[in-house]
């Protein structure tokens, strides 16, 4: 049996626990100077597995914040267009849509709307005349 064969699992092992103290180390650099037992001390958990787990829930809510962080720049690069109480307007990038909108607003609200060009060329507005 080759035994450096063998012991590989166990070295890969080893290696990857050690990646993700060292991925921390790296990451938080308050935490740089701790060693492993420090680490885990300092997330209050008794060992990698509980680590690990922690990390797990901490990058969901940092994709989760990164989610609604994106959502919102993709809001902001619509336009800017604000209607009369400073909310950004809705902008119809279809104007097939929008002209529906009109449509049912008058329709069902007997309200008239009218159509304009979003000034930053985005798409169109509607407008209470
Ligand atoms: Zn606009």
């Amino acid at each position: 049996m080759n035994l450096k064969k063998s012991l590989k699992p166990i070295k890969n092992k080893l290696q990857h626990k050690n990646r993700l103290y060292h991925t921390i180390r790296r990451a938080y650099t308050h935490l740089s100077e701790l060693n492993n037992e420090e680490i885990l001390d300092y997330y209050n958990v008794g060992s990698l597995k509980e680590l690990k787990a922690h990390i797990e829930h901490i990058k969901a809510i940092l994709k989760k914040q990164t989610e609604d962080y994106e959502e919102k720049l993709a809001e902001l690069d619509s336009c800017f267009c604000v209607d009369s109480r400073g909310d950004f307007k809705y902008l119809y990038e279809d104007k097939k849509e929008a002209l529906k909108q009109i449509e049912y607003s008058m329709r069902i609200k007997g309200v008239k709307l009218t159509l304009y060009a979003c000034p930053f060329h985005c798409g169109w507005h509607l407008s209470k005349t």
